[in-house]
C-alpha cells in the first residue's frame, strides 16, 4: 500500500495541498505530468515518486531499483525540489556518468521547472536554484593566473609552449558567460599549466581576493543558497573519505540538514572503494617534486626562491622516489599490470630520508619567505608531499588488515605505476557516510537486485534494514526482443585460444552483417576485441558500414557519437561500454555479449576479497565472482532497450550459459524466457532467418 504523507504546512488550505498530495497531483493518472505536460501516466513512475516523497519526509533511507523506461529521475527530482524547497534543506544527486549529470542538469531539471510553472499552487517551486559540485581543481584561480602571467616571462617557470597555454587560458577566462571550469575550455588545458593556475592550491584565501573576480567563490556563493547540487559519485566519496560533512552531531551527509539521492547506484560499492582508499602514483610525485625544480629544464620555484642546497634536496628527492617506483615496477610488478603486496616493508627504506629532509627545509623557507604567494605556493607543494610520505608510510607499514595493499601500471600504455591502498569491504565505511547521518539516503539504478532480492546490494553498501522497492521496466520485452545463445562456441578460457577468438571473430561479423541497424559488441578484455577487430575489420568495412573500435582513436563520447549518428555501425566495445552508452532506435538494435563477464580472479582486490570469504568458509565463485557478474551482464543487455518503441536482439556468443550449471543464473537475468541457441554451422536457419527486426 502506497502511503501519502500528509505533512501540512502552517497556512495552507484546501487549494494548497501538502507536498506529499503535489507529488501525487503530478504523478497521478491524469496529474500534472498528462495533462499539462504531454507526458505519459507511468504508475511505475507514480509509484516511486510517492516513495522518494515519503522517504525525505521521514528522513529515512530508500533503496530504490526502477527498471529502464520508469522514468527515475523526474521520479526523485520533483519529490526532492518539493521538499528541499519547504524544508529549506540543500537536496544533493550524485551520478556516476557525466552523460546523466548532463542529462539532468540540461534537461531534467529545466523540464521540473516547466512542469512547477504550469499550475498556479505548483508555481512557488519553479525558482529553485540548481549548481554543480566540482572539485576545487576545476576551477581557475584568477589570482594565482595573475602571479603565473606576471612572471610569464621568466624562462626558469615557463617554456614557449606553457606560455601560449597560459595566454589561451586567460583570454577564454574574459570571455562572457565564462565560469572558470576547466571543463568549458575547448580543448581541455594542458595539465601542468592548469595544476599552476587552478584553485586547488593553499594560496586560496577569502580575504586577500575580491569575490568578483573569482570563480571558486562564486561557486561556493551558488553553493551556499543551491536549492538542488548535482555532483558525480567520485567527487562525493572523496569528500566523505576525506572526512568532509557537518560535524557529527548535526545530521546531514555532505552539508548540514541535507538529504541525498544516488543515481546509478549500482556504482557506488565500486567507487567508494577507490575513493575511500588511497592511491600515490609515479607520475604526481615526480610533478609536484619539479614543481620545484626541474634540473633538467633549469626551472621551477626554487630558481627563484631557494639555494643551491635546496634545489640538490629536491634532487636527492626525486632520485629516492624514482628509485621506489623503479623497484615498484621492476621487482613488485615484473609482467603483471597490477599485483598485490603481501608483505610489509615491500618498499626500499632509504625513501624517507631524503622526502623528510626536504620536507623540513621547504617548511622553514616557507615561514621566512617576503614573497607572500611564493610562500604559499612552496607550501602547498610541501603540504602535497607531506601527504604523499603518509601513504608511502602506510603502504610501508601495512598494519591494517581491512586494507588490500597492492601496485599497477597506469597512464598511456602503463607508462607509469601507483601504490593502491583500497578497503577490502567499503560497507561498513557507506553505513557510516550516508545511513547513519539522521537523513535521508535514496540509492537507485535500474540493475540493484539478483533474483528479485536487494539483498547481495543492500550488503555492499551497509544498507541492511533499510526499505527497498522494485519497479520493473514498463517496456513490453516480450515482444521487442529476441534472444540468441550461441551453443558451440569453444570454451574461452582453452590454454589454446585461437579456435575461441576465430569463431569469436566470425560469429560478431556474420551477427553483426545480418542487422540493418547497429550492433553493439561488448568485450571484457581489449586483447579479444583487438584481435576481432584485426580479423574482421576490413571485411566489415568493405560492407559500406563503420566499425568503431574502443580504445583506437576516439574518446568514448565521440565512439558513442558517431555510432549513434551512423546509425548501422558495428562498435565494439570494452569495460564501461557495458553500462552507461545510452543509444535509442535502430542505430543500437543488437547487443552482442562476446563473453560472460566475470572479472579476473588475479587482480589484487578480487583476490584478497575472495581469500577472506574463503578464511570465513564461503566460497568466493558463489559469493563474489558470480554475482559481480551477473550485476555487469544485466548492464550489457540494459544497453540495448531505451525507450517503448525500442526493438532488437540479444545475443549471447558465451555457450557456457548453456553448458555450465550457473548459466542458468545468467539465463535467469535475461528479460524475457524464450531463447533460441544456434550455432556458426547452422547460423543461416537459425539465427538469420529467425533474427531481425525490419528497420
Ligand atoms: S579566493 Fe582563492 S581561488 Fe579565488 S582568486 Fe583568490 S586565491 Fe584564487
Amino acid at each position: 500500500m502506497i502511503r501519502i504523507v500528509e505533512n501540512s504546512i502552517p497556512g495552507q488550505g484546501p487549494t494548497n495541498p501538502s507536498p506529499g498530495l503535489e507529488v501525487k497531483q503530478i504523478f497521478a493518472q491524469n496529474g500534472v505530468l498528462q495533462t499539462s505536460m504531454n507526458l505519459e501516466h507511468r504508475p511505475q513512475q507514480e509509484n516511486m515518486a510517492q516513495r522518494v516523497s515519503e522517504s525525505l519526509h521521514l528522513d529515512s533511507s530508500l533503496l530504490f531499483e526502477a527498471g529502464t523506461g520508469v522514468g527515475k529521475s523526474l521520479a526523485y527530482l520533483v519529490p526532492g525540489l518539493i521538499f528541499a524547497q519547504n524544508a529549506k534543506r540543500p537536496f544533493i544527486v550524485s551520478t556516476h556518468t557525466i552523460s546523466l549529470q548532463e542529462q539532468i542538469l540540461k534537461k531534467d531539471l529545466p523540464l521540473c521547472r516547466l512542469l512547477f510553472d504550469q499550475v498556479e499552487h505548483l508555481r512557488k517551486y519553479r525558482d529553485f536554484q540548481a549548481t554543480l559540485l566540482a572539485g576545487k581543481g576545476n576551477y581557475l584561480c584568477t589570482s594565482r593566473l595573475t602571479e603565473a602571467l606576471k612572471h610569464q616571462a621568466q624562462t626558469e617557470l615557463f617554456e614557449d609552449r606553457e606560455r601560449k597555454e597560459l595566454h589561451r587560458i586567460a583570454t577564454w577566462s574574459q570571455e562572457q558567460g565564462c565560469d572558470g571550469m576547466r571543463q568549458g575550455l575547448s580543448p581541455r588545458p594542458d595539465f601542468e599549466v592548469w595544476d599552476r593556475v587552478s584553485a586547488d592550491s593553499s594560496l586560496c584565501s577569502r580575504k586577500r581576493c575580491s569575490p568578483q573576480s573569482c570563480f571558486y567563490q562564486k561557486a561556493r556563493d551558488r553553493l551556499a543558497t543551491a536549492d538542488v547540487i548535482v555532483v558525480n559519485h567520485s567527487l562525493l566519496f572523496a569528500l566523505l573519505g576525506a572526512g568532509m560533512g557537518p560535524e557529527t552531531e548535526t545530521k546531514g551527509i555532505l552539508f548540514a540538514e541535507d538529504f541525498l539521492v544516488l543515481d546509478e547506484a549500482h556504482q557506488v560499492p565500486k567507487v567508494a572503494s577507490d575513493y575511500f582508499g588511497s592511491a600515490i602514483g609515479s607520475y604526481g610525485v615526480a610533478l609536484t617534486l619539479r614543481r620545484l625544480w626541474d634540473s633538467r629544464k633549469k626551472k621551477g620555484l626554487l630558481v627563484k626562491w631557494g639555494s643551491l642546497t635546496d634545489k640538490s634536496l629536491v634532487e636527492e628527492a626525486l632520485e629516492a622516489t624514482d628509485a621506489l617506483f623503479y623497484h615498484v615496477r621492476e621487482n613488485l610488478l615484473g609482467d603483471h599490470d597490477a599485483r598485490r603486496v603481501l608483505n610489509a616493508h615491500a618498499l626500499p627504506s632509504d625513501f624517507e630520508m631524503p622526502l623528510k629532509r626536504l620536507t623540513d627545509r621547504l617548511r622553514e623557507l616557507s615561514l621566512h619567505l617576503d614573497n607572500e604567494a611564493a610562500s604559499i605556493e612552496v607550501k602547498d607543494q610541501t603540504e602535497k608531499l607531506e601527504s604523499m610520505v603518509t601513504v608511502f608510510r602506510a603502504f610501508q607499514e601495512m598494519d591494517d588488515p581491512e586494507n588490500v595493499f597492492w601496485v599497477e601500471r597506469y597512464g598511456k600504455r602503463g607508462a607509469h605505476v601507483q601504490l593502491r591502498i583500497t578497503p577490502l569491504d567499503p560497507a561498513p565505511m557507506l553505513k557510516t557516510a550516508l545511513f547513519d547521518r539522521g537523513v535521508s539516503a535514496v540509492l537507485t539504478s535500474a540493475t540493484l537486485t539478483q533474483e528479485g532480492t536487494m539483498d547481495r546490494f543492500s550488503g555492499l553498501v551497509g544498507a541492511e534494514g533499510i526499505d527497498s522497492e522494485v519497479e520493473k521496466s514498463p517496456f513490453d520485452y516480450e515482444k521487442n526482443v529476441q534472444v540468441f545463445v550461441a551453443r558451440d562456441s569453444p570454451d574461452p578460457r582453452e590454454v589454446d585460444r585461437m579456435p575461441y577468438l576465430d569463431h569469436l571473430s566470425e560469429l560478431v561479423f556474420r551477427c553483426a552483417e545480418a542487422q540493418k541497424g547497429g550492433t553493439l559488441a561488448l568485450f571484457t578484455n581489449f586483447a579479444d576485441l583487438k584481435y576481432v577487430d584485426q580479423t574482421i575489420g576490413s571485411r566489415w568495412k568493405k560492407l559500406d558500414r563503420e566499425l568503431y573500435v574502443h580504445g583506437a582513436n576516439l574518446p568514448r563520447h565521440l565512439l558513442s557519437k558517431r555510432f549513434k549518428e551512423n546509425g548501422k555501425g558495428l562498435l565494439l566495445g570494452a569495460e564501461s561500454f557495458w553500462m552507461g552508452i545510452d543509444v535509442p532506435g535502430d542505430a543500437l538494435s543488437q547487443v552482442i555479449i562476446t563473453r560472460l563477464p566475470f572479472q579476473n580472479p588475479n587482480h589484487p582486490v578480487v583476490e584478497a576479497k575472495s581469500e577472506k570469504t574463503r578464511s570465513e568458509g564461503g566460497n568466493p565463485f558463489s559469493t563474489l565472482t558470480l554475482p559481480e557478474a551477473l550485476s555487469r551482464f544485466k548492464q550489457g543487455l540494459g544497453r540495448l532497450i531505451r525507450n517503448k518503441s525500442d526493438r532488437g536482439l540479444l545475443t549471447i556468443l558465451d555457450s557456457r550459459v548453456l553448458r555450465k550449471s550457473y548459466g542458468k543464473r545468467f539465463l535467469s537475468e535475461l528479460p524475457k524466457k524464450d531463447y533460441h541457441s544456434f550455432s556458426l554451422s547452422t547460423l543461416r536457419d537459425e539465427f538469420l532467418a529467425r533474427g531481425g527486426f525490419e528497420p
